[in-house]
């Protein structure tokens, strides 16, 4: 039983003013695994105090000093690689190829920070006028429950990169990684106060981020309401806001398309995380005249997918991360039912065998249209929506008709119908082929998907303000 008793303010671990004691579960076997002390709206006030106390120096530090104290922030987190591995799969579930990954993101991503950071071009000419692009101030940064480890090291370390300092939220589920975070970041050695980790609720800690006058700048990754409330809670002392939000994602399939071939493309993008991902590929259009096709090579290939143990080297999907989502997975199970989509496999209940544990069968509702709940809102487990078309020009309607715009996947075997077909989709991101991603490319989504883009220099700008300099000639 862990018992995680401290927040890091100004350099140091200690104990929050909050009193309140939070309860953190395995979700495979739903017993409490430890325990953590919740920070308060005074804890979040220290901090903010202390990130504003160092910005004066931190944004005056070279380029160098900043790549110096990123890489020893790398190293750092990277030594923790197999701490953090444990941690997700105890906390979060995560079955082991989705943990190892998500073991080794956080350093990746203070990687491509340095990276961004010794390619970025912080000055430039403007006609008569020079430009210099300087730190906004203090950001808060609120992470989601999964990935937390990777996000909070990804916002940090390009709010760092670009001069800011930081205040971060991390979600209070996940308290295990950032402790593990925490302690790697503290061994770094930066300045006091550069940055901050306050567990809390969101609506005490992350509420005094959103209203606080000294916090410039707001980088979220959660829900689009959250999000939402952020825009509106951060307007009053005009804050610069981030979103990255949820999905509905579609993934096109072609009508050229070599079914059995793509399968476990199709499967891994919508089961990917075990469901509870923002980009999931969630919405599957496949073409009407070979819908029955489809189905039978969905059928077969779904039935070798594993829902279970995340420790078993075979399981794919593990267990939805709460009480709360694994319920609210099976009321969208039954709302496909009641909507009359047709259930191709999975369907309600654990899978055969489990008794205990927040685990959901792997579900795929077929024939559904593009207007059901299902196919409209995000349900962040494993269910996916398949959805019949026409022709190329209703798959595309369909992948657009949605108030998300995150990410999609494009499936055919001729490269240029798949890029014309990717060129007018709204998202964010559009994969052909593959699920490859690229971190020094923009990571984030149209419509309600998001605001503004993470990742390279495009996530740096985030961070900055321009500054028009011009000087009376001679
Ligand atoms: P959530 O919005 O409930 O919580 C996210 C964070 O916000 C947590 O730290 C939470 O404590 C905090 N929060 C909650 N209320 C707040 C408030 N009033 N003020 C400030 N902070 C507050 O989301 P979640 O359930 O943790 O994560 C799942 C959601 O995140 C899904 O919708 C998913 O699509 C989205 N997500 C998006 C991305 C992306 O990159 N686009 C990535 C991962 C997850």
């Amino acid at each position: 039983m862990q018992r995680i008793e401290h927040v890091y303010i100004n350099g140091e671990f200690v104990t929050p003013h909050g009193q309140e004691w939070f309860d953190l579960h395995n979700p495979s076997t739903e017993e409490v695994i430890g325990q953590v002390r919740l920070g308060d709206e005074h804890d979040a006030r220290r901090a903010i105090a202390a990130a504003s106390a160092a910005f004066r120096t931190w944004s005056c530090t070279t380029r160098d000093e900043r790549i110096a104290a990123l890489k020893r922030m790398h190293k750092a987190v990277a030594a923790r690689e197999d701490e953090l591995m444990d941690a997700i799969v105890m906390e979060y579930g995560a079955p082991s190829e989705r943990g190892r990954w998500m073991a080794t993101y956080p350093a990746d991503v203070i990687a491509q920070a340095i990276d961004a950071l010794e390619a970025f071009v912080f000055e430039e000419q403007a006609g008569s006028a020079r430009v210099i692009l300087t730190p906004m101030g203090v950001a808060g940064l609120i992470t989601p429950w999964n990935s937390n480890a990777g996000f909070i090291c990804n916002k940090l370390a390009t709010a760092l990169a670009a001069g800011c300092t930081a205040v971060v939220k991390p979600s209070e589920m996940s308290a295990m990684q950032t402790r593990i975070v925490t302690e790697a970041l503290h061994e770094a050695g930066l300045p006091a106060g550069v940055f901050n980790i306050v567990n809390g609720r969101g609506d005490v800690v992350g509420e005094e981020i959103a209203r606080h006058p000294d916090i410039a700048k707001i980088s979220f990754t959660g829900s689009s309401a959250v999000g939402q409330h952020l825009v509106t809670a951060g307007a009053a002392t005009m804050k610069r806001v981030t979103l990255e939000l949820g999905g509905k994602s579609p993934t096109v399939v072609l009508d050229d398309a070599d079914f059995a071939g793509i399968m476990p493309l199709v499967l891994q993008a919508g089961f990917m995380n075990s469901g509870q991902a923002c980009i999931a590929g969630t919405r599957i259009l496949v073409p009407r005249r070979r819908l029955a096709e489809f189905e039978r090579i969905a059928k077969d290939a779904v039935s070798h997918v594993k829902s279970g143990d995340p420790r078993d080297a075979d399981t794919a999907i593990g267990p939805m991360v709460s009480a709360r989502q694994w319920e609210r997975v099976q009321h969208y199970i039954r709302i496909g039912v009641e909507e009359g989509a047709r259930l191709l496999a999975g369907g309600e209940g654990r899978p055969d065998g489990l008794r205990a544990g927040w685990f959901v069968k792997p579900t795929i509702f077929t024939d559904a249209t593009n207007q059901m709940r299902i196919a409209r809102e995000e349900i962040f487990g494993p269910v996916l929506t398949v959805i019949p078309y026409d022709d190329e020009a209703d798959a595309i309607a369909i992948a657009n008709d949605t108030r998300y715009g995150l990410s999609a996947v494009v499936l055919g075997q001729d490269l240029e119908r798949c890029e014309r077909v990717a060129r007018r989709i709204d998202a964010g991101r559009v994969l052909i082929n593959t699920l490859a991603h690229e971190p020094r490319a923009p990571f984030g989504g149209f419509k309600h998907s998001g605001l503004g883009r993470e990742m390279g220099r495009w996530g740096m700008s985030a961070y900055l303000e321009p500054k028009t300099v011009l000087m009376a000639q001679g």
